[in-house]
């Protein structure tokens, strides 16, 4: 599933006229676009009348908008998927940003008598975001700030379980999960770089949310606005380089999907590298089983404090720390190589959820 189009783009992504692409609706797209994906899951549920489970990945596509990856457990008519897909939309309804009256060279400021932002020359408060929402309530012909749609590109099809094809499938929508969302774009040429620049452009001064430092650029004081906001420079995940506006868990998996808690897969990945390792005790016990099976009373726990003579600074602990998974990370590598190359091992505790039948978007 994919955003909507904002002007004809090449085949390598970049578009055809830059100056006359939207870039502003790209951004605010890619910000509000696990909203989209949260009404989807919706809608989809309610029209199906179970709960739907899915796993899956966002990522940027080629002209950097913001696609999705999803496995579905069961069997849903494509015709569904689609009207579905078609029928969902997300409204924002926060306040106009159709002029950006101040930059981040040139800002409002913080005036402390007011305590509020105001306008450098006249001294004037900024609209306050209750008088800002008030006024889309009181005005009747009021539009939200920004609607966000799937395009028509909604591609569904059956997996079975047990396949080379579900294997397949697999691969594709767990590809993107341990990388950052720019990782998944690669640019290769002048034109894909400033495409990307251009969109990071706009991702700066787009406001992430209703606390967002931006909205100052418009004029407006964002909710709970205090002198440290600094306008252009929010510290808000989707503004940055490396999420291309993609800023929340770009892996999302239902909650039922698998039937697990986040305690048991970590335990089953706690096991998958104890076999793989040959480990038969606790890997943090540094081979000591009796660490493990210790009662309580022979350790008393206490919060170390900053002053403490047997606590190394900071550094040293977060470099003995870096260093430490270094070598846990080539352990594993090297042990995941053997089981490859050498007598087989046991990795059977991967393997979960074998019973997966459905289709994917
Ligand atoms: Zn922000």
């Amino acid at each position: 599933m994919v955003v909507s189009s904002y002007g004809p783009v090449l085949g390598d992504g970049t578009p055809v006229h830059p100056d006359r692409y939207d870039y502003r609706r790209a951004a605010w797209d890619a910000v509000h676009f696990p909203r989209l994906l949260d009404r989807f899951w919706q809608n989809l549920r309610r029209c199906v009348g179970w709960r739907v489970q899915y796993a899956g990945a966002v990522e940027p596509q080629r002209r950097l908008a913001p696609h999705a990856h999803f496995a579905i457990r069961g069997t849903i008519p494509r015709t569904v998927l689609r009207q579905v897909a078609a029928a969902t939309y997300h409204q924002v309804w926060w306040p106009p940003v159709d002029v950006q009256r101040y930059t981040a060279d040139r800002p409002p400021a913080w005036d402390i008598d007011q305590a509020a932002w105001v306008d450098p020359d006249t001294r004037t408060p900024l609209t306050s975001w209750a008088d800002a929402l008030d006024a889309i309530d009181t005005d009747p012909a009021a539009q939200p700030v920004h609607v966000v749609r799937f395009g028509d590109q909604v591609d569904a099809r059956g997996v079975n379980a047990g396949t080379e094809d579900a294997e397949r499938t697999i691969r594709y929508i767990t590809k993107y999960i341990t990388k950052q969302s720019a990782d998944c774009y690669k640019a290769e040429t002048e034109r894909q770089q400033a495409h990307l620049d251009r969109l990071w452009q706009h991702l700066q001064v787009t406001p992430c949310s209703d606390r967002c430092a931006n909205w100052l650029l418009y004029g407006i004081q964002p909710r709970k606005a205090h002198a440290k906001l600094k306008p252009g420079r929010c510290k808000g995940k989707v503004h940055q380089r490396s999420t291309l506006g993609i800023g929340g868990r770009r892996v999302l998996i239902s909650r039922d999907w698998s039937g697990k808690t986040l305690a048991d897969h970590k335990a089953d990945a706690r096991e998958w590298v104890r076999a793989l390792l040959g480990v038969t005790v606790d890997l943090e016990g540094n081979g000591n089983p009796e660490v493990v099976q210790a009662p309580a009373s022979r350790y008393a726990w206490e919060l170390a404090r900053p002053d403490d003579p047997d606590v190394p600074p900071l550094a040293h602990r977060l470099l003995r720390t870096i260093s430490e998974r270094t070598r846990w990370r080539a352990e594993l590598l090297a042990a995941q190589d053997r089981a490859r190359h050498g007598p087989p091992a046991d990795i059977s505790a991967r393997e979960e959820d074998e019973t997966t039948t459905g289709g994917e978007k």
